[in-house]
């Protein structure tokens, strides 16, 4: 069982509560930083194109909340029930703000974060909640300005072929 084609696990196959990546250790890539009323993520190195910022840690839940990432149909990471101290940046997809033109995106397969582009030292980094979320638990109006702009954040089931179609990687969207 140690080929790493039987070490990648399907998240279908997955149950309620199961922990994902509790395995790894937490990175010093990243940090999370407060701006105004809002908290978000930092890179903290100059960060390359296509690398894993950090593995995407938590439990599985089938349903969405305010925090939650949606990993596959009915599966959502949300954090374990038992906390470490100190542990936030372990579920470091909680600090991670929307963008209609993110640095970064979620890697559904291998349930990592990676940078869409390079990012630099400083930078904060997003990603569409467009390309994981089928329907938010808390939708929202975007303001990011880009000519790029999705408006009314609700979910990819909203979205047109077209608009799917602009979404970045498209092959992380679980429709
Ligand atoms: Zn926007």
């Amino acid at each position: 069982m140690t080929t790493s084609d039987s070490a990648v696990l399907e998240i279908e196959n997955l149950d309620e509560g199961y922990e994902i990546n509790d395995h790894t250790e937490s990175n010093s890539n990243i940090e999370m930083k407060r701006y105004n009323d809002y908290k978000g993520l930092f890179a903290r190195k100059d960060i390359i194109a296509g690398s894993v910022i950090f593995p995407m840690k938590g439990i599985i839940s089938t349903r969405a909340n305010k925090y939650s990432v949606q990993m596959g149909q009915d599966k959502h990471i949300d954090f374990p029930p038992v906390r470490k101290p100190n542990d936030d940046l372990d579920y470091a997809w909680q600090y991670v703000n929307h963008s209609c033109e993110p640095n970064g995106y979620v890697n559904a397969e291998e349930y990592t974060f990676c940078a869409l582009r390079n990012i630099r030292k400083g930078e904060e980094i997003t990603f569409n909640y467009l390309t994981t979320e089928s329907e938010l638990a808390t939708p929202f109006r975007c303001e990011c300005g880009s000519a790029k702009c999705f408006g009314f954040i609700r979910g990819n089931k909203f979205l047109t072929v077209d608009q799917i179609a602009e979404l970045l990687p498209v092959e992380s969207i679980t429709t």
